[in-house]
């Protein structure tokens, strides 16, 4: 169907006897272009896992970036999921093309504004006027990567004046979190890997990072699913989480991702990936769920799967190449 480059390395499928049950898990994309193949392998898995073990899909749109998202893409991904039969459990598509809803970030920053407040009165946030440019020009002094406590500009320690054109960061105590990931197994890394966390940006937009973690705690989401070029976001997550108060982190799984012949991951540019143009060329939604299924290797060769029967790809027993149709 699509040129893709060699698979991720690593464990692809995981231990059904590990993976927990009836948990709340989620679907969150950033409404900043069409889904693509990349989406659907993401999908796969949240929809699958769920389906196998009794657990409930969120879907979250994630437009907590005012300057690069897109009402039209939010309208474009809603209609693909409910083509290609993907249906969330909260909120329902029809709730989120009705209005306002607690399931998309731009529409009540209130949560993110507690969480930041609630930060402040720890003393544990402070304003700063790093840009890009800063950390870059700091890598090329230093030949090395900006991590641990603090932001190159020192604007902790600056006590930089907070104003709209700051950035805000929260201060996380340096040091490894450690985690269990559901693929890939006991793994830790450096909460603070690009120094102190920012929590809003110089745009006066509030993080990714800050984002998910108050909106997974507030959804009530105890499994995350997600490609593993969220990784190293982990540590810092769950860093963060605790500094909110949630004491006990979500479960996790990260998953391969799909690449390019080149080894790049698929990205929203890549319009020849798009759910949309593959479904207008004439392919099935359940070609697509078989052919992104086989190509991250769920499935030895493609073959069609509805997205109702997604679970027994993750089910016991599962023969990994002979199914499913229908
Ligand atoms: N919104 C993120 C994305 O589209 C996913 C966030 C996450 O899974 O933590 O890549």
């Amino acid at each position: 169907m699509i040129p893709l480059g060699p698979r991720d390395p690593g464990p692809v499928r995981p231990d059904p006897a590990r993976l927990p049950h009836g948990s709340t898990t989620r679907f969150a994309p950033a409404p900043t272009g069409y889904l693509h193949l990349g989406h659907l392998v993401n999908a796969i898995y949240t929809w699958g896992i769920a389906r196998s073990t009794g657990g409930r899909v969120v879907l979250r749109i994630e437009d907590h970036d005012r300057q690069r998202c897109r009402p039209a893409y939010e309208t474009a991904l809603l209609d693909d999921l409910e083509r290609v039969g993907l249906v969330p459990d909260r909120p329902s598509l029809d709730e989120l093309r009705a209005g306002p809803s607690p399931f998309r970030q731009a529409d009540d920053d209130r949560p993110y504004r507690e969480a930041v407040e609630r930060l402040r009165a720890a003393g544990l946030v402070y304003a700063c006027e790093c840009s890009r440019a800063t950390y870059a020009a700091w890598a090329r002094a230093t030949g090395r990567r900006f991590a641990g406590p603090g932001c190159p500009g020192a604007c902790r320690d600056r006590r930089v004046v907070e104003s709209h054109e700051t950035g805000l960061r929260a201060t996380l105590v340096p040091g490894d979190e450690p985690f269990d990931d559901l693929l890939l197994g006991a793994r830790r890394g450096p909460a603070a890997s690009d120094g102190d966390l920012l929590i809003r940006d110089r745009h006066g937009n509030w993080t990714y990072h800050l984002c998910v973690v108050v909106d997974d705690a507030r959804h009530g989401v105890d499994l995350v699913v997600r490609g593993r070029d969220l990784l190293d976001a982990t540590p810092c997550q769950i860093r963060l989480g605790r500094l909110l108060g949630r004491a006990t982190p979500p479960a996790w799984l990260h998953h391969p991702l799909l690449r390019k012949p080149s080894g790049a991951k698929l990205s929203k540019a890549d319009q020849d990936t798009a759910i949309r143009d593959l479904l207008a060329a004439g392919h099935a939604p359940a070609d697509l769920l078989g052919f992104a299924a086989a190509a991250v290797g769920l499935l030895e060769s493609p073959r069609p799967i509805a997205a109702a029967r997604l679970g027994d790809l993750f089910a016991r027993g599962h023969p990994g190449s002979s199914i499913l149709s229908g």
